[in-house]
């Protein structure tokens, strides 16, 4: 397509505000997806994301347009991440686009990631078409919520869209402001290919397939590309458009959009970010704005049976095929056994890989608590960084521990503000700032640990304002705290696992909270079990789990031997998901506990 008739945009909304269903109505009503084929929600293909409701893997769709000056147009949707785990990845897409539309839930208003969407956008210098959604609803008020993101975000809503995804209302004049309001990407076709990889997955028969937009240049069918990250050369096997299925071409030229294949064997060789060039007359620099991702937030993964360490290993080398961001390598605990320290970007990210891990691959996977990672600085002067805290190194071999901060900015109706300033001081927060935002509604800016946050500080921050606030966060750095490290000790035995990170203020509680927690989960056995909490060899809180009294089977006067059977099957499924620690059973839920203390 010429370049003047191509425009490439992205949805930007808070998560709920309709994204995947005007994504829909779009592909319905360009014609590119039948009203057969439409499988609610297109863009959301994985059953993971279906079933969360979240979009989690960025995905494109070319569609034809007919405008009403009789042109037709190609209009490139490239669908962007919801959460803030993959903001990268947000950054990058919105970086292949020249305009977004910004969906604002018309009944509700603008909340923490409309923000943080808008500012990305904005940044990128996109055109920005306000389009209100749900004004089907009773509750609706556009009106409102325009005065709002004119008072907060600054942008003109005078010529805002009017729409119902879910009816099909106001889809025509969407589609009719991209082509007139997004400029078409600027033609600069004679210039050395520069093609920016805004998603990559890994496609078991042909390699990795990497998705791109050609900001310079042209790319040709049997090209010799170079990727310039990594500097590796592959030869093109195959080139195409989505629309929204893979469709093959010659040919694409700057400011298209398409995919490719060329046996690239993981995406940590094609990743996100990264500039595509030819071979032979590349490009002299790459596009601006590659990062290497990295992991924040870590834990343990065990099998639960140790016989399938193996078949863990063999699922995690699968899964960093199509996940460049994940990291993982073997760990020994004295009390788990063999397993894999793991690094991701974030919770829903960690929550993402393991769903997998036990859902794709059968496995029965024992999870410790996330950590993150803390920078010591040991007396000699080394530098060392911990992301397992049984690692840390002791106290008379450190000078001081640092742990990473963000700042959480969070949108909150007034009558909450009190409940989530009271949490972010338990939180070991640090107030910002707190600002009228609009009728009724508050910003409160707080700098946080970020330990504090990947415990369930986002679950209590909605079940603390009736799932009304909303938040974002950011990474700032790092800050020195007197910091301990609290071990728990089953049956005399310290259990590393359990082991956690905690203010020295903080130590006596957690540990507090912590055994009675434990004392809860843990079953009773044949014998009295000791549940100790210490901060070296200080014992800072202590409980016992008291033996059973009675035999279970006794109840059985020896007789019914079905019944007997029964029983014992019944304990056998209670076992699932335990993991034996010396001669104590300890449930999945107790590694978890120290995320749940009130
Ligand atoms: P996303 O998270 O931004 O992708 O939002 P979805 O497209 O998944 O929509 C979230 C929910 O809002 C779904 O239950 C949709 O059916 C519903 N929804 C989306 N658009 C509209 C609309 O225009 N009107 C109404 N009433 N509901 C809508
Ligand atoms: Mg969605």
């Amino acid at each position: 397509a010429a370049v003047s008739r191509i425009r490439n945009f992205s949805i930007i909304a808070h998560i709920d505000h309709g994204k995947s269903t005007l994504a829909d109505r779009l592909l319905q009503s360009t014609g590119t997806v039948s009203d057969r084929e439409m499988k609610e929600q297109f863009l959301d293909s994985m059953d993971l994301e279906r079933e969360r409701g979240i979009t989690i893997k960025l995905q494109a769709a070319r569609m034809n347009y007919v405008s009403e000056d009789g042109e037709t147009y190609v209009l490139n949707l490239i669908d962007t991440p919801g959460h803030v785990d993959f903001s990268y990845e947000v950054s990058r897409s919105l970086a292949a686009c020249e305009g977004a539309l910004l969906v604002v839930d018309a009944s509700q208003g603008v909340e923490a990631q409309t923000l943080a969407n808008v500012y990305l956008a904005l940044e990128h210098d996109l055109e920005i078409i306000p389009v209100l959604n749900k004004i089907d609803l009773p509750g609706a008020e556009p009106e409102r919520v325009k005065r709002e993101i004119e008072d907060i975000i600054g942008l003109d809503c005078s010529n805002a869209i009017l729409a119902s995804a879910k009816e099909g209302l106001g889809i025509p004049e969407i589609l009719e402001s991209i082509v007139h309001l997004v400029p078409s990407p600027e033609d600069t076709i004679e210039k050395p290919l520069r093609a920016l990889i805004f998603d990559s997955y890994y496609d078991p028969y042909r390699g990795v397939i990497v998705y791109f937009r050609v900001m310079d240049g042209q790319l040709n069918k049997g090209d010799r590309v170079k990727l310039m990250a990594s500097g590796k050369e592959y030869d093109i096997d195959e080139l195409g458009v989505l629309s929204p299925t893979q469709v093959v071409v010659d040919s694409l030229h700057a400011g298209e959009v398409g995919y490719l294949s060329a046996s690239i064997k993981a995406v940590e060789d094609a990743r996100v970010g990264d500039t595509i060039t030819l071979a032979k007359g590349s490009a002299p620099s790459p596009l601006p704005g590659y990062t290497e991702i990295k992991p924040m937030v870590f834990c343990g993964l065990f099998p639960s049976d140790s016989e399938q360490f193996e078949d863990l290993r063999e699922a995690l080398d699968k899964l960093r095929l199509n996940d460049a961001a994940l990291q993982y390598e073997p760990e020994t605990s004295s009390a788990m056994g063999f397993g894999f320290r793991c690094g991701f970007l974030g919770l829903l990210h960690m929550e993402i890989v393991q769903e997998r891990l036990e859902r794709e691959y059968n496995l029965d996977l024992i999870t410790t608590a996330p950590s993150v990672i803390y920078r010591v600085t040991k007396l000699d002067g080394e530098v060392v960084l911990i992301d397992n805290p049984s690692n840390l190194p002791d106290p008379q071999n450190r000078e001081r521990i640092e742990e990473p901060y963000v700042q959480v900015d969070m949108i909150v109706p007034e009558e909450f503000v009190g409940p989530l300033m009271e949490l972010s001081q338990t939180r070991r927060g640090d107030f910002k700032d707190m600002k009228y935002l609009a009728q009724g509604r508050t910003t409160l800016t707080y700098e946080l640990p970020l330990a504090e946050v990947v415990s369930d500080f986002f679950d209590q921050m909605k079940s603390r304002s009736r799932g009304y606030a909303s938040m974002e966060y950011q990474l700032i750095g790092y800050r020195e705290n007197p910091l301990v490290k609290l071990d728990i000790l089953i049956n005399g035995d310290p259990v590393d696992p359990l082991a956690t990170i905690v203010h020295r203020d903080k130590a006596y509680y957690v540990g507090k909270a912590l055994v009675e927690r434990l004392k809860e989960l843990i079953p009773r056995h044949q014998f009295k079990i000791p549940v100790q909490a210490s901060i070296g060899s200080r014992v800072v809180a202590s409980e016992h789990i008291p033996a059973l009294r009675k035999d279970v089977l006794a109840k059985c006067y020896g007789g019914d031997i079905s019944r007997k059977k029964k029983l014992l099957q019944k304990q056998a499924k209670g076992k699932k998901r335990l993991k034996a620690i010396g001669t104590v059973d300890v449930p999945q839920e107790a590694f978890m506990a120290v995320l749940k203390l009130q």
